[in-house]
């Protein structure tokens, strides 16, 4: 153990030191040809080493090559900073080392008040056996859209855990333009087919349109199709937009349909002053994904699912070999008969020490501060006569692109070549995506770290790499 504790100590230095001085390193940089060979080609040793060695491997060699988030000037896809609760408590996590897959123990019982408490924060109603941690929001879509089809076939008079897909009409999911790819995957693993997903045109704003939305569904039915699903986002990862909830709610419960309502990103954003009302409609969902491990900073894995009804979600899932049986039964049986995994890790310590470090008043306060963030950027861009705002800007992503000059084509080939010259700079990351067709650069804010000066330096650094890269684009 004096070995442990010994290597522990120097490790708790190493991590606070590389927090301490995120912000003085580049954000990213490319990893030195002989520090990927280390990395990628390494063998097996055949014998063991002595952990101080590890620890110094670690800082060697790895430490210097972070994907970038963490720095206050990384604005790519949506990956926050860790908490340093979450960062405090992770290898404690690890000492204890139980499966959260059920039981009575520590791990188990804190799941339960973390479940509670993200459902509180999000104004989702909540009861015992309303959710489960998961690896991410792509899982927690698995498991979400599982108890939908589940139910639909109940409605129909169909057992689909026993009876497959195969003694039903098709069942048809509704997904936005805008939605995440998360949705498409699980309906494909859950066997609906790729041709049973229609894709629901946005409105300008880049929300799912609700008109267009009633007509596809209508024409299903009408060709005998069963929709059974429509998954809204609260928050997506291109604009940040939030999609009409209550009128999308309205159409579901027309038509028996299970509303999911994916806020992996935006959930929280419900918190923020201005926004709330954007969101009404977001309690009515019968499932609710949010990331933990994005917003709100607990260190990754940390998704996580909410449903409205234990009982459905415990019956797609359940399956109790004898030797797992709970004895100590609180009525709610093990986590593990709410989705497929069945090892489960503790999750909830990092997600329980994030939340009870920042207190409601700390979460909102994270919120408020990156939506301002946003905010920010969003007038510095509209008051910058070369760049341009692609989308309103209502959680903290903010779409945009930088035009120095009129020609589409140029615009576009240049707007596609400027991320990865501002991120091989190392000042700065964003990343890019399309939007209506267009090349469109994306910032997303999610660290109250950052300041007015990193969002100036953010536009300057994309003036900066774009000039490079103009000589190859306007020959
Ligand atoms: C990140 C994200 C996902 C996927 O979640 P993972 O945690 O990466 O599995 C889905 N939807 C949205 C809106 C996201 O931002």
């Amino acid at each position: 153990m004096d070995e442990l504790r010994r290597a522990v100590r120097t490790a708790a230095d190493l991590t606070v030191d590389y927090l301490a001085d995120v912000g003085e390193r580049p954000v990213w940089q490319p990893v030195k040809e002989s520090d990927r060979n280390w990395l990628t080609g390494q063998d097996l040793p055949a014998t063991g080493r002595p952990l101080s060695d590890l620890v110094d491997d670690v800082h060697a060699r790895m430490l210097g090559y972070p994907m970038g988030n963490g720095h206050p000037r990384f604005f790519g896809w949506v990956n926050s900073a860790p908490s340093a609760a979450g960062v405090l408590v992770a290898p404690i996590a690890a000492a204890m080392n139980p499966s959260c897959a059920g039981g009575d123990h520590a791990g188990v019982l804190l799941e339960h008040t973390v479940l509670r408490w993200l459902a509180e924060l999000v104004g989702f109603p909540h009861r015992p056996g309303g959710g489960l941690l998961t690896s991410g929001a792509s899982m927690a879509t698995v498991i979400a859209l599982a108890a939908a089809r589940q139910r639909a076939g109940h409605m129909d008079g169909l057992d689909i855990r026993e009876d497959g897909l195969y003694s039903r009409s098709p069942m048809v999911m509704y997904v936005s333009a805008e939605g995440h790819s998360c949705l498409r995957k699980a309906a494909e693993l859950l066997g609906l087919g790729n041709r049973q997903v229609r894709v629901v045109p946005v409105d300008d704003t880049f929300r799912m349109n609700v008109g267009a939305l009633r007509h596809l569904v209508a024409r299903d039915v009408g060709e005998g199709l069963r929709p059974f699903c429509v998954a809204a986002s609260a928050g997506t990862v291109n604009t940040g937009a939030v999609d009409p909830l209550d009128e999308i709610a309205d159409i579901a419960a027309d038509h028996g349909m299970w509303l999911h309502i994916d806020g992996a990103y935006g959930a929280l954003g419900v918190l923020s002053g201005n926004a709330s009302a954007d969101y009404s409609g977001m309690a009515r969902a019968d499932s609710l994904v949010l990331d933990p491990h994005k917003w709100l900073g607990v260190p990754v894995d940390c998704g996580c699912v909410l449903w409205r009804d234990p009982a459905l979600t415990r019956a797609t899932f359940s399956l109790i070999p004898a030797y797992l049986r709970d004895d100590n039964e609180n009525g709610l049986g093990w986590f593990s008969e709410y989705g497929p995994e069945q090892t489960r890790p503790f999750r909830a310590l990092r997600a329980w020490a994030t939340m009870a470090h920042l207190g409601r008043d700390g979460i909102a306060g994270l919120v408020d501060t990156t939506v301002q963030l946003a905010h920010t950027l969003q007038a510095m861009i509209e008051a910058a006569a070369d760049f341009e705002l692609l989308a309103p800007v209502g959680t903290s992503i903010v779409a945009f692109r930088y035009r120095p000059v009129d020609d589409e084509q140029c615009l576009d080939e240049l707007n596609r070549q400027i991320p990865a010259a501002v991120q091989h700079r190392g000042r700065a990351f964003l990343t890019g995506t399309r939007l209506a067709g267009t090349e469109a650069l994306r910032a997303c804010l999610l660290n109250p770290a950052t300041t007015r000066d990193d969002l100036a330096l953010l536009l300057d650094e994309i003036r900066a790499a774009a000039e490079i890269q103009a000589a190859q684009v306007f020959p």
